[in-house]
């Protein structure tokens, strides 16, 4: 699956941090390292950061993109 997170919309809420810690990371106060290709087992945890997030920066694709072709 694919992640993308708005980076001029976050707001360094840390919600995302919170709900999938593991593939949100905010280090500092406001700057976000996030795991753009997460396994899609992990679809359900991704979609709570997703509903988390206070400013909707986060959007993901929940689709099997581990063969490296562009959906
Ligand atoms: S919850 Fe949203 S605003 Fe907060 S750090 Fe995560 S992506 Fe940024």
């Amino acid at each position: 699956m694919r992640v993308v997170v708005d980076l001029n919309r976050c707001q360094g809420y840390a919600q995302c941090c919170y709900a999938s810690p593991e593939h949100f990371v905010l280090r500092g106060h406001e700057v976000l390292f996030y795991d753009p290709e997460p396994p899609l087992e992990k679809a359900g945890e991704i979609e709570r950061a997703l509903q988390a997030c206070p400013v909707r920066a986060i959007s993901a694709e929940f689709s099997d993109t581990t063969d490296g072709r562009v959906p």
